[in-house]
């Protein structure tokens, strides 16, 4: 029966068998105990936080140094789903993607008055000829020149919304709380040039909308908190925000309308709502995405300028929109996992299903080939979840260990072959982690399930 459902698959070359995923084979420093974790990240006063204790017990990140991680395979999964949902959501509303250097000369910097400004904030080098630069922490001094050395621009181009997804360079003053505050952090920035500012404000809301539809999508609740404009500058600014108790940020929200701010931005101690009057209530957040309305601060400097419907030069109107990749990774865990367990939003578990055959020498031992089958079944039926299943192969372990192990790293579905795998038919233990509970199905409710 097993063959008949197999039918283009040859004993020896199936494609697929040699392709199955197989935890054995992880690289996945795991199962640390509490004081080695602590250990790893030793440091006077440094603290430690949920996410973090999760991503170093779990073996999904390691630390370098201060600040930096050694980001392993599940994160890595993890945060390349997440490029391709901000990527989606980014190129929805006409973003095109670049990738800028990191390597940011330091005349540009000083144009802006930012290479002062920015002080201890950015890591400085120089080339072998004496000539410096920084490690991009941002990236607008770079995009105004680049457009700005584009001099037959034309108003019918506009808006350009370019974005990117880079690494990013901050000499933090307190990294800490592992991928939530590095030195060295995944960013997604987005700048964007309109031709005039009403069309610059309606890109501001386009894109703020766009931030909106991917943290609906991620299943994370966020509060979207007028903010400050800082060092980077401009008129108008506004932070997502995910409100958990680790958050660094303080923020005053309106339960009656739907005023929200950072705490920074009210300059005196104002406990009722400026839209209504009504009490504010405080929250602590974390800052997961920034975007600024910025005028023509930058344009003004490198002069970027396009020609407008009248013949004539005019600054591009800028904004500039920022979400912290790995944070939003660190951040999600945050929030949505137990103590000990760690839960991804859906879209970004690294693995889908996880697979655990029997313990080797058990009495349902036999039904360890049923469950290399039903893999392969899976791909042949569900063709995206090709990758997307990993086999609990240390069958040296007990069921109850591995499917503890399981629960840990948060897959959404961990099918079991157990005692019922040798009914006629095989029933597995299907443990869907949305309900969290388990349900006895065959091959066939399986498949309609996944
Ligand atoms: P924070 O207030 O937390 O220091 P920021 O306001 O300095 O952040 P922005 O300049 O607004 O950060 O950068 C855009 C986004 O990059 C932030 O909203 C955040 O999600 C992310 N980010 C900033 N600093 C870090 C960091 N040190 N580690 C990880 N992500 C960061
Ligand atoms: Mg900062
Ligand atoms: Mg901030
Ligand atoms: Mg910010």
């Amino acid at each position: 029966q097993l063959s008949r459902s197999l039918p283009h698959r040859c004993q020896h070359c199936a494609p697929g068998r040699g392709q199955r995923l197989v935890l054995s084979r992880m690289f996945q420093p795991q199962n640390l105990r509490e004081d080695q974790v602590l250990a790893l990240e030793a440091r006077p006063g440094n603290l430690t936080c949920k996410s973090q204790q999760l991503m170093l017990q779990g073996g999904l990140i390691l630390p370098a140094s201060p600040g930096c991680y050694h980001l392993l395979p599940y994160t890595v999964r993890a945060m390349e789903k997440l490029v391709r949902v901000i990527d989606q959501e980014m190129q929805a509303i006409g973003g095109q993607k670049i990738d800028m250097p990191s390597l940011s000369p330091a005349e540009l910097w000083r144009a802006t008055n930012r290479w002062q400004l920015m002080d201890k904030e950015l890591l400085r080098l120089r080339d072998r000829h004496g000539k410096e630069y920084c490690l991009g922490p941002t990236h607008e001094e770079a995009v105004t020149a680049l457009i700005a050395s584009q001099k037959n621009l034309s108003y019918k181009q506009l808006p350009f919304l370019l974005y990117q997804v880079t690494r990013k360079f901050r000499d933090e003053p307190r990294p800490r709380f592992g991928l939530l505050r590095g030195r060295e952090f995944y960013m997604k920035d987005m700048y964007t040039f309109d031709s005039s500012p009403e069309a610059a404000r309606q890109t501001y809301s386009l894109v703020c909308d766009a931030y909106c539809r991917l943290f609906n999508r991620l299943g994370l609740q966020f509060i979207k908190a007028q903010a400050d404009v800082g060092s980077i500058g401009g008129t108008m600014s506004h932070e997502f925000q995910l409100p958990v108790d680790v958050g660094e940020d303080r923020l005053v929200v309106c339960p009656s309308c739907s005023f929200s701010a950072n705490k920074e931005t009210l300059d005196s101690l104002q406990t009722n709502c400026p839209a209504c009057q009504g009490p504010l209530t405080e929250t602590k957040g974390i800052e997961v995405g920034h975007t600024f309305y910025l005028g023509t601060k930058y344009s003004s400097v490198f002069s970027a300028q396009f020609v407008n419907a009248h013949g004539e030069l005019s600054l591009a109107e800028m904004g500039c929109y920022g979400l912290g990749v790995t944070r939003i990774l660190a951040a999600a865990i945050e929030v949505l996992s137990t103590e000990g367990c760690i839960r991804w939003p859906r879209l970004l578990a690294p693995y889908q299903v996880c697979l655990i055959p029997p313990k080797k020498g058990s009495k349902e031992a036999a039904a360890a080939e049923l469950v290399e089958h039903l893999h392969d079944h899976i791909v042949e039926g569900v063709p995206q979840l090709q990758g997307e299943i990993l086999l609990d192969d240390r069958t040296h372990l007990t069921i109850g260990n591995r499917l503890k192990d399981a629960n840990k790293l948060g897959y959404p579905f961990v099918i079991v072959a157990g005692k019922r795998a040798l009914e006629d038919p095989a029933h597995f233990e299907v443990w869907c982690q949305d309900t969290g509970e388990a349900v006895f199905l065959t091959r066939e409710g399986i498949m309609e399930l996944l």
